[in-house]
């Protein structure tokens, strides 16, 4: 019997507006090569100049795991070449990184709970880019010293579940702190998976495999999934000492496999040395003002409960994304009830949301939403006819008390005429009132559905099965 141990490197860019030593934007839409300067270009002389803002959103971070915050931290010079480093090294932080020794929590659907250790989270200048344009490559250096943000954990994961569990924890806290827009296909939000086996038990750590090439969750479970295979094979054919090296390898979504793309480099064939060109960097000052954090995802979905009485799962559901919780609340300032919102946020509205809608771009936004909420809450419209009207508001740009009048969809309530109703439908159904009144309770369900289809489904149920139970009575 096996365990998988797995152990995650999370590249989160930093979402300044200016790159990391120089003051070029980050945008990289831009015309290729035109967001460089002398500094991102490495041209002889030119000196990297600290953003500061990239320190402040690496305390928040840092405040958010729960860790350590280096009052002294320094720049590491990792050497390398590639065609997309102009410097032909990266700057980063290896000795004394901003952040180390925090932790994160991860809830499972069960409500059980376990903290995943953060063993640092280190600052470094991203490269550029290297595009294959058939014969021709190219390189666009507009990403050459975006700052990232690598967040490094211990290998303290045991299985896929934990590992998605862990990743949205992660990519939910970046953007609660609004350090990140942390989009995993835009490439602000990557992941390496490092993967090993051992048997049941055992303590010790076995060959880690880096897997490179990740850029959703589906593909993070079945790339744990084919790797954890290979590795067992190996185990039980007798060749893993042979097979299972230390190295770098790139998930292939079409073959379901992983292959060799390099060795792994040792710390020593990097040359790391201290950055010459860059002071150590005082935290001290800023400490006070960067370690207050806004609400955290778990604060928020406790104060969700406890405030809005919401269940533990649909508190986690809400609370999942900033925007959603934001949402929810300001759907709340309409004024109506939290059950009945948590309803038609996330069954009725999240169902609406296809083709690329998302909630900010949704035609019924927050408002709209609340106002429904509060038309169904007052009994204006019943729970299907609200489903109509969303279905309207979805596609026309119109209000909530307008879109029930065109549609004519209002609740009768007036209890006179449902009275009429009533009697009408029991005045034609003699025996059955008659069996009623024999005992015979379940026939309540027959006169409502009655009045109901007397009523074009305009009445309320609510009051046509009081008025039902008094006449019957
Ligand atoms: P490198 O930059 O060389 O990949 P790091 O220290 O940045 O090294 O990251 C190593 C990652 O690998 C960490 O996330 C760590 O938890 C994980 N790891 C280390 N040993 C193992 C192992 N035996 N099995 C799985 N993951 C491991
Ligand atoms: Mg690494
Ligand atoms: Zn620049």
């Amino acid at each position: 019997m096996f365990e998988t141990v797995i152990g995650l490197e999370v590249h989160t860019q930093l979402n300044t507006k200016s790159k990391l030593f120089c003051s070029c934007a980050t945008s990289f839409n831009a015309q290729q090569n035109s967001n460089t300067c002398p500094t991102c270009l490495a041209l002889p002389g030119a000196l990297p100049v600290l953003n500061k803002e990239v320190v402040h959103k690496s305390i928040m971070l840092g405040t958010a795991i729960d860790a350590t915050i280096n009052k002294t931290s320094y720049f590491d010079r990792k050497s390398y070449f590639y065609p997309d480093s102009p410097t032909a090294y990266q700057i980063t932080q290896l000795y004394t990184p901003v952040v180390e020794h925090g932790r994160l929590e991860i809830d499972f659907e069960d409500g059980s709970k376990k903290s995943i250790r953060i063993n640092r989270a280190h600052i470094e200048a991203d490269a550029g880019k290297n595009i294959h344009d058939g014969p021709v490559s190219k390189v666009d250096l507009n990403r050459a010293g975006t700052p990232l943000l690598e967040i490094v954990s211990e290998p303290d994961m045991r299985t896929s579940e934990e590992v998605v569990l862990y990743l949205k924890k992660l990519h939910s806290i970046v953007r609660y702190l609004d350090i990140s827009d942390a989009n995993m296909q835009e490439g602000s939000f990557r992941c390496d998976v490092n993967v090993s086996i051992r048997p049941k038990g055992d303590e010790k750590l076995y060959t880690r495999v880096e897997i490179k090439n990740l850029n959703s969750f589906k593909f993070i479970e079945k790339a744990i999934a084919v790797e954890v295979e290979r590795q067992t094979i190996a185990w039980e054919d007798g060749v893993y000492d042979d097979e299972i090296l230390q190295e770098t390898r790139l998930y292939d979504q079409d073959k379901q496999e992983t292959r060799s793309m390099r060795g792994k480099e040792g710390a020593a064939d990097y040359r790391y040395f201290p950055e010459p060109d860059l002071l150590p960097v005082k935290i001290d000052a800023m400490l006070e003002k960067y370690s207050k954090i806004p609400e955290l995802p778990n604060e928020k979905r406790d104060r969700f409960i406890s405030e809005y009485k919401l269940s533990t799962y649909n508190a986690n559901v809400i609370t999942a994304s900033l925007e959603m919780a934001d949402f929810f609340e300001d759907m709340l300032k309409e004024g109506g009830t939290p059950k009945t919102a948590t309803t038609w946020l996330t069954v009725e509205l999240l169902a609406r949301l296809k083709g690329g809608l998302s909630l900010s771009t949704s035609p019924a936004n927050s408002k709209t939403m609340g106002q429904l909420v509060n038309r169904i809450d007052d009994q204006t419209i019943s729970g299907k006819a609200a489903k109509e009207v969303l279905d309207y508001l979805m596609e026309n740009d119109s209000d909530v008390d307008s879109a029930i009048d065109k549609l004519n969809l209002k609740q009768v309530t007036d209890t006179g005429a449902i009275e009429a109703m009533c009697d009408e439908v029991i005045g034609a159904n003699e025996d059955k009132a008659e069996q009623y009144r024999g005992g015979k309770d379940k026939l309540i369900g027959f006169f409502v559905g009655q009045v109901m289809k007397a009523s074009n489904g305009s009445a309320n149920p609510q009051v046509v099965n009081e008025i039902l139970k008094a006449k019957l009575g």
